[in-house]
């Protein structure tokens, strides 16, 4: 299928074919022609699908199609999303698939001045991208008026409900006319989104990814048992032996992000964390300088890794279980995007069995083993028993990209690897 299949207009085509994209992926094939037709829409989709553009491009399309309200110019389609970054990427996209229309867009969100966002919706702006604690700063100031919004948009529902959002929304959902369009996109759909879209979609058409397309399908997923005092020294290990490139290492707490990027720093790896209590701009600037390959790691908690956008992220690292199961996936997420596999490996210590457990009762299936030479915790990991004893294999260099060589992620690896013979290459123990 083509973009011109779904009847998008030539200037979004023409911002289509400018972003390099050949095809549109599964939810936008599945979303836009529902939003392209007015109806409201609920869609099961994760980052890295291209969801995006999936309710960005119809909802520029209506508003070019539609008309104006006479006067000045007022927010007609209003876009909330739960973190800065998310908003920031948001308000890219929106100005990069809307570069041809003649539509005004801009992001509200905390963590920097009013002043300049007062300024931006003095001039005027049809398309909002916000996060719901500063749009309610600015409904509250008198600068901004939500009164003539014809779609609205959710992002990452889920997310916003997790963050604690829910009041916030009711508060901007009171402030819009019932007379609107409405969309909600949500990695998942638990109780409470199922709740929250009751009373906020009329008739939706539900939108569920297809199963083969699921970010974590093209994920090769592996779990190092590894003591928890040795985790750092295997994560470096594994870094290096690899080769790797770019990792987003996922760390429980702030403190802890911290901690691992100066240890990292330490063994010599170009690291830096990312969490919320960076100011806005040490974020940005973190975030270019890990897309830029200047920063190797990044270390991240999960809400500050929610919305970063970094196409083909060949490796995630659990570094510490996620509390919450369903934040596995969303980690896992952020590599095997758009089509791209990728690589994610959790180190796990005795103590988070039973968070692992969890984990994998939610993806209805049991994780990969891998002990790494050097690295065994000394009691068997449960699971690894399932299948019998664990297996030992002593897997070269070579053998090693080989197994992965059809992955970007493996290839990387493959184009840096150690030569044959040099130190250390480490052994692994599989039990699958
Ligand atoms: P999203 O899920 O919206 O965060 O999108 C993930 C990434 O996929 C972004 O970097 C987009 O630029 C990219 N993307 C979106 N749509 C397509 C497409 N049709 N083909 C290739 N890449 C895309």
């Amino acid at each position: 299928m083509l973009f011109s299949d779904l009847g998008l207009r030539a200037e979004l085509l023409q911002a289509v074919a400018e972003q390099g994209y050949l095809e549109p992926t599964p939810i936008q094939q599945q979303s836009i022609p529902p939003i392209l037709e007015g109806r409201d829409v609920m869609a099961a989709a994760q980052t890295g699908t291209g969801k995006t553009a999936g309710f960005v491009l119809p909802l520029l399309q209506r508003l070019a199609g539609g008309t104006a309200p006479p006067g000045p110019r007022r927010v007609r389609a209003l876009i909330l999303a739960p973190t800065r970054e998310l908003c920031a990427q948001i308000r890219t996209g929106v100005s990069g698939y809307g570069q041809f229309m003649k539509l005004r867009y801009a992001a509200v969100f905390g963590g920097v001045g009013m002043q300049p966002q007062v300024n931006a919706l003095r001039g005027g702006v049809d398309v909002l991208v916000a996060t719901p604690g500063r749009l309610l700063d600015h409904l509250s100031r008198g600068t901004v008026d939500l009164s003539r919004v014809e779609i609205l948009t959710l992002d990452e529902a889920d997310r916003m409900l997790d963050m604690g959002f829910i009041v916030d929304i009711r508060r901007i959902l009171a402030k819009l006319p019932t007379r609107r369009q409405s969309l909600l996109f949500s990695a998942t759909f638990s109780g409470e989104i199922r709740e929250l879209a009751r009373n906020l979609l009329k008739d939706p058409v539900l939108i569920e990814p297809p199963q083969r397309n699921r970010a974590a399908d093209l994920v090769t997923q592996v779990v190092h048992p590894v003591a928890q005092e040795r985790k750092r020294e295997l994560l470096t290990f594994l870094i290096s032996e690899g080769a790797w490139r770019q990792v987003l290492v996922f760390t429980r707490t702030k403190h802890g992000a911290d901690r691992l990027a100066r240890q990292l720093e330490h063994d010599g790896i170009d690291a830096a964390a990312i969490h919320g209590n960076k100011s806005q701009g040490a974020r940005t600037r973190v975030l270019q300088q890990f897309k830029s390959g200047e920063v190797r790691v990044l270390v991240a908690t999960d809400i500050a890794a929610r919305g970063i956008d970094i196409q083909e992220l060949p490796h995630v690292v659990n570094f510490d279980l996620p509390q919450v199961a369903e934040d596995y996936v969303h980690r896992v997420g952020r590599t095997g995007r758009a089509g791209n596999e990728g690589r994610a490996l959790s180190l796990v210590s005795q103590e988070e069995q039973s968070l692992l457990r969890q984990i994998e009762r939610l993806l209805k299936r049991q994780l990969p083993r891998e002990t790494v030479s050097g690295y065994e915790t000394g009691r068997s990991v449960s699971g690894a028993t399932a299948t019998g004893a664990a297996r030992e294999v002593r897997s070269a260099p070579a053998e090693r990209a080989g197994r992965s060589g059809a992955r970007s992620a493996g290839n990387d690896a493959a184009r840096h690897r150690r030569p044959r013979g040099s130190a250390a290459p480490g052994r692994r123990s599989a039990a699958r």
